[in-house]
Parts: C-alpha cells; sequence; structure tokens
C-alpha cells in the first residue's frame, strides 16, 4: 500500500501546503476534486482531464451502486480500469445522494432504506454496505456513510444525527478492518466525516467523536448548505481545530471560488464541488474577473476570449462570440468548451492558491482575488 500524506509549510493564516501520495499518483495540496458523478466528468474526456491537471476526481457510490452496479465494475478490473482513469479518485459514501435524490428514504440505525431514483427499485444502505461498495470500486479514497440532515436544523436533529454518523463511522471502520485482516490492506484510505450542522459544540464533539476510530483522513460535512459563509467558515474552524495536523482534511462540496482561499485559511487541503462542471453547463463561465453569462447578447460580438488571463486551451483559440453562438445555437461542443475553461479556472485557483502560501502571501492573494472577482467583467 503505497499511501501517504505531509505537510510541506503551513501559512500564519492556518493554511497547510502538502503532498498527498496515493497509488495512482501524488497530489499536492490543497487540491481542487472535480466531481465525475457517474464515473464521468460531464462533458470532459479523461484526456482533457488530465491535459488540465487533475490529480484526483470524486466519483459518487450512489449512482454506481445503482448503475451499472459495483460488482460489474469490480468483475471489470474496478474503477480505474473501467473508465480509464489512472490518477486518484475519491468516493462518497453515497449518503448525501440518498438524502437529497432517492424516493421514500427511511432512516434506522440500521441504515438507510430507499427506493432507487431509476427505477423505484428498493434498497438498503448501511454503514457496512457503503464500504462494501467502495472497496469494490476500488477507490483510493473511500468516505464512511453519514447521516446528512437538512439546514437550518434543530439541535435536538443535529445531536441524534452527530451520534447516528459516530456510531456508523464506527461499524464502517470495523468492517474495513476486517476486510484488511481477512484480505490484506486494499488500497484504499477510509475517511471519516465531521457532522454537527451550524453547532460548534456540536461539530467539536463530533471531531472528537472520530478521532478515537484513527481514521487516516478526515471530512468535515454538512456544510456550505445554505448558510452564511462566515458561518461555514466558522464551523470549518472548530473542526480543524481538533483534527489531527499530520493527516489530511476535506471539506465536501464547496465553493464559490472566491471563497476557497477562505477555506484553505481554515486548514482545509481537499475540496471537491460540482460548480465548475454544472454551471458550465448552464453557459456560466467563471473568470478571474467575475462570472460571465455567455448567453447575454453583449456578447454577440466580443472577439475577446472567456478570460484573457487565461491559458486554457479553449481561450487561447475560441471567442466569447463563438461561445455564445455555441450555446444559442445548443451545439454539444458549448458544454465542452465551456467545461474545459470552467475546471481549469478552478484547477487554476488552487495552483495558485499553493503558491501564494509557498511564499507566505496566502492573505494578499485572498484580498486581490477576491476585488477583482467580484468588481466584474469589463
Ligand atoms: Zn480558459
Amino acid at each position: 500500500m503505497d499511501f501517504s500524506f505531509e505537510v510541506l509549510k503551513t501559512d500564519p493564516s492556518g493554511a497547510r501546503l502538502g503532498r498527498l501520495t496515493t497509488p495512482h499518483g501524488v497530489i499536492e495540496t490543497p487540491a481542487f476534486m472535480p466531481v465525475g458523478t457517474a464515473a464521468s466528468v460531464k462533458a470532459l474526456t479523461q484526456n482533457a482531464l488530465e491535459e488540465l491537471g487533475a490529480g484526483i476526481i470524486l466519483a459518487n457510490t450512489y449512482h454506481l451502486y445503482l448503475r451499472p452496479g459495483h460488482e460489474l465494475i469490480r468483475k471489470l478490473g474496478g474503477l480505474h480500469a473501467f473508465m480509464s482513469w489512472h490518477r486518484a479518485i475519491l468516493t462518497d459514501s453515497g449518503g448525501y445522494q440518498v438524502f437529497s435524490l432517492a424516493d421514500l428514504r427511511k432512516i434506522t440505525d440500521e441504515g438507510v432504506r430507499f427506493r432507487s431514483h431509476l427505477d423505484g427499485s428498493e434498497h438498503l444502505l448501511t454503514p457496512e454496505k457503503a464500504a462494501e461498495i467502495q472497496l469494490a470500486l476500488g477507490s483510493d479514497i473511500a468516505m464512511v456513510l453519514d447521516e446528512c440532515i437538512e439546514t437550518p436544523a434543530r439541535r435536538e436533529v443535529a445531536e441524534a444525527a452527530v451520534k447516528r454518523t459516530t456510531a456508523w463511522a464506527g461499524r464502517a471502520r470495523k468492517y474495513f478492518e476486517e476486510f484488511a485482516s481477512r484480505n490484506g490492506n486494499p488500497p484504499q484510505w477510509q475517511f471519516g466525516i465531521v457532522q454537527g450542522a451550524t453547532f460548534a459544540d456540536l461539530r467539536r464533539e463530533s471531531a472528537r467523536q472520530l478521532l478515537d476510530l484513527n481514521f487516516p483522513g478526515y471530512a468535515v460535512g454538512g456544510l456550505a448548505v445554505g448558510e452564511p459563509h462566515e458561518l461555514t467558515c466558522e464551523m470549518t474552524a472548530e473542526a480543524t481545530a481538533l483534527l489531527p495536523t499530520e493527516k489530511p482534511r476535506y471539506l465536501m462540496g464547496v465553493g464559490q471560488p472566491e471563497q476557497i482561499p477562505d477555506y484553505v485559511a481554515r486548514g482545509i487541503d481537499m475540496m471537491d464541488c460540482v460548480l465548475p462542471t454544472r454551471a458550465a453547463r448552464h453557459a456560466c463561465l467563471y473568470t478571474s474577473e467575475g462570472r460571465v453569462l455567455i448567453k447575454n447578447a453583449r456578447y454577440i460580438e466580443d472577439q475577446r476570449p472567456i478570460d484573457p488571463h487565461c491559458k486554457c486551451a479553449v481561450c487561447k483559440r475560441y471567442t466569447r462570440a463563438y461561445l455564445r453562438y455555441l450555446f444559442a445555437a445548443k451545439e454539444i461542443t458549448a458544454a465542452i468548451l465551456a467545461t474545459h475553461h470552467n475546471v481549469q479556472f478552478y484547477l487554476d485557483i488552487m495552483r495558485q492558491v499553493r503558491e501564494a502560501i509557498t511564499f507566505g502571501q496566502l492573505g494578499n492573494f485572498t484580498a486581490e482575488l477576491r476585488a477583482r472577482y467580484l468588481a466584474g467583467p469589463a
């Protein structure tokens, strides 16, 4: 097993420059992970992802379990071989999708019973099952099943969810460790997830309880789901203050481009977000000067690239006028080009963040990014 994590430098802000080594390559952290829900980052080929410099992508357990099925993927050599992606993959536990997508879900201490959003078939997702599916997929990093609740949450609800999340994490860890003792260590790291909604003491309690289970890495979940950005940062800081400095921390499902350095400054090493890919398909382009809504009539004759500061293949070659036309004509290429640029933009922000930490300039970089970004496009 070829896993390690090292912190190379810590910024006065709390930001960390690090290196995560996996059996599928070394990832410089802080890292952004593009989301490949159904074993595909929508509108991007694996070649394009390599060209963009993505070292790790995320795939969704819920989707792959329902279709094509984890047993088929195992039979075909695991997720890396199946999708021909030879860099790292992180899989979520399926919990978030069960709570947000599936019908008729019923939560008990045993797990979550739900109906597939595809064909209505009934399934039971337990902490053990989520671990089993991810071992079959063979992802580099697997997440434990946690209970996701709606925000804002009442305290009693959040408390009960923390309790259940800890119990489930314990069962997932046990399943994983028994698997390892039977079959030898799998080439996978399993991460625990800190919950606690927007209650600082519950976040601390959740982190403390998970520490006893000795995960090789920890995620912070259930944030950036509608609460104010300051509160997301505060809750993240409550969790990371208690997490071991020598282990990677992953903030799930964030965020807006100008918010990324704020999370890094709270000691976060990894993030994922559907925003760059989803927004691209809706003609929303992220640039160093803010969002460009490319369908707008003002771009009809605009001969400039999407972002004059971007070095991606799309900005080097195409004009805003052409992109606008492709969206208006509903050409498939519109989504492909827009996604390519947006993913480059997110990966570039992380490159710049890492550079800023290297030179002790994260504070200045963050202020400059926000000012430029919020001023909006010319
Ligand atoms: Zn570009």
